[in-house]
């Protein structure tokens, strides 16, 4: 990768992920999709070969990688083509385990954070529920303080990882009198707890091996310590998440355009149809050359927000553009891909059917394209 953002700890993480990739996800994908889970065996094997922990600090056993580290091996799990896993591995990495590394105390991480670590533990966070997926500050989930515990009662909608999970970050409501986004909390909540289960395992149109779940909480009992981070202030942790969240999703994004297009372009080169390649009509070409400059200025833009974040400068608008940018960007490129597949752009067999619906998510998840134009919309002087 030619590209002043990765160094040589990238270049090395990039071919250790491309040969997972292609010995451990790429033959298996298919037959996950169908059995709509992925096994345990592939958290393990990503554990030992040390990803989950590549933008963790040293002294918690991960390599202190910046958000390069993320980028790195979201591209490498983009060109597998399934985005149920990246979205499922993501999540477990850099969507819900980041909670406990920033927020947790030096206890909390040293219980949790080995096996998250070693993929014996998978990570959820739980955040949107039936009635609020966008508007956070809306849920209802509620977590009461009864002596020595919390007591936890409510629902969660949507939660990846959620059925096969065993940890969760749940979000709650402690303080209900508090306005607007003040009076949400973090909790810790172990699969087993007494009053907690996962609901339906949703049924959905892409992202098949990645589960979603409902969760139900009825009176579940924590101890004080299973709080995670200030009381009151997990609105804050959520949306200090969502920057690491929402460049990963952008990562996703690019790297599956990529793939989607490199797969039409070997299409088009071998198809033939009136005398010659399809490659040769002059409109496909430059559909595909317009696609492809909109992935590179989606990257480009990904990797500008990337770096303004490790360099710890505020860019909450970059990576809203980032993520409206290349969500809709890898919808749009997805649609040529699927047209000049043809019929066959329509098959389940071909991996461009599965990337078309798979990306649909893109632009709903992790806060929707109308939300985050409002985010980039607020900041304007
Ligand atoms: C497969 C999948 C996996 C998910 N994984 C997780 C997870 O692991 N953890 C988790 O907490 N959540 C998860 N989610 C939830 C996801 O983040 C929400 O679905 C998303 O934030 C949208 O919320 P909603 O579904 O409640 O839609 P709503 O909030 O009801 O919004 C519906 C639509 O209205 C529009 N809209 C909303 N607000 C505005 C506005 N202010 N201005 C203009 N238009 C607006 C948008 O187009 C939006 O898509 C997941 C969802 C899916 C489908």
């Amino acid at each position: 990768m030619n590209s002043i953002y990765f160094q040589e700890e990238h270049h090395m993480l990039r071919d250790q992920v491309r040969r997972f990739v292609d010995e451990e996800i790429r033959p298996h994908g298919e037959s996950w999709e169908e059995a709509g889970m992925i096994p345990r065996e592939m958290y393990r094997q990503m554990g030992e070969l040390g990803f989950f922990g590549i933008c963790f600090p040293e002294k918690y056993g991960g390599s202190g990688m910046n958000q390069f580290g993320m980028i790195t091996l979201g591209e490498e799990l983009g060109r597998s083509s399934f985005s149920g896993v990246s979205s499922s591995v993501l999540v477990h990495m850099s969507m819900s385990s980041p909670h406990l590394v920033r927020a947790g105390t030096e206890e909390q991480i040293a219980r949790y954070l080995p096996k998250i670590l070693s993929g014996e533990t998978v990570c959820c966070v739980a955040v949107s529920e039936p009635d609020a997926g966008s508007d956070v500050a809306g849920i209802r989930t509620r977590a009461v303080r009864d002596g020595d515990d919390w007591v936890i009662n409510g629902s969660k909608m949507f939660i990846t990882n959620g059925y096969h999970g065993d940890l969760y970050f749940v979000a709650a409501k402690t303080d209900p009198s508090a306005k607007g986004s003040r009076g949400i909390s973090m909790f810790i909540v172990e699969k087993g707890t007494p009053g907690f289960r996962p609901g339906r395992k949703l049924e959905k149109f892409g992202n098949l091996c990645a589960d979603t779940a409902e969760l139900i909480f009825e009176d579940v009992r924590l101890p004080l310590e299973n709080l995670l981070g200030e009381e009151n202030r997990g609105f804050y942790a959520v949306m200090q998440n969502f920057q690491t969240e929402r460049l990963a999703i952008g990562t996703m994004a690019t790297s599956e355009a990529q793939t989607a297009l490199d797969l039409t372009i070997e299409h088009v080169r071998n198809r033939k149809a009136f005398g010659g390649a399809l490659m040769d009509k002059q409109a496909i070409r430059q559909r595909l050359a317009m696609a492809h400059s909109k992935i590179e200025a989606g990257r480009q833009l990904l990797y500008h927000a990337a770096w303004l974040d490790n360099q710890g400068i505020d860019c909450v608008q970059e990576v809203s553009m980032v993520k409206v940018f290349c969500a809709e960007m890898v919808n749009e490129v997805m649609y040529d891909c699927q047209q000049f597949h043809g019929g066959m752009g329509y098959i389940r067999e071909t991996a461009v059917e599965r990337m078309v619906r798979d990306a649909r998510l893109h632009a709903i998840g992790g806060g929707a394209t109308e939300v985050m134009l409002e985010e980039i919309a607020k900041r304007w002087n």
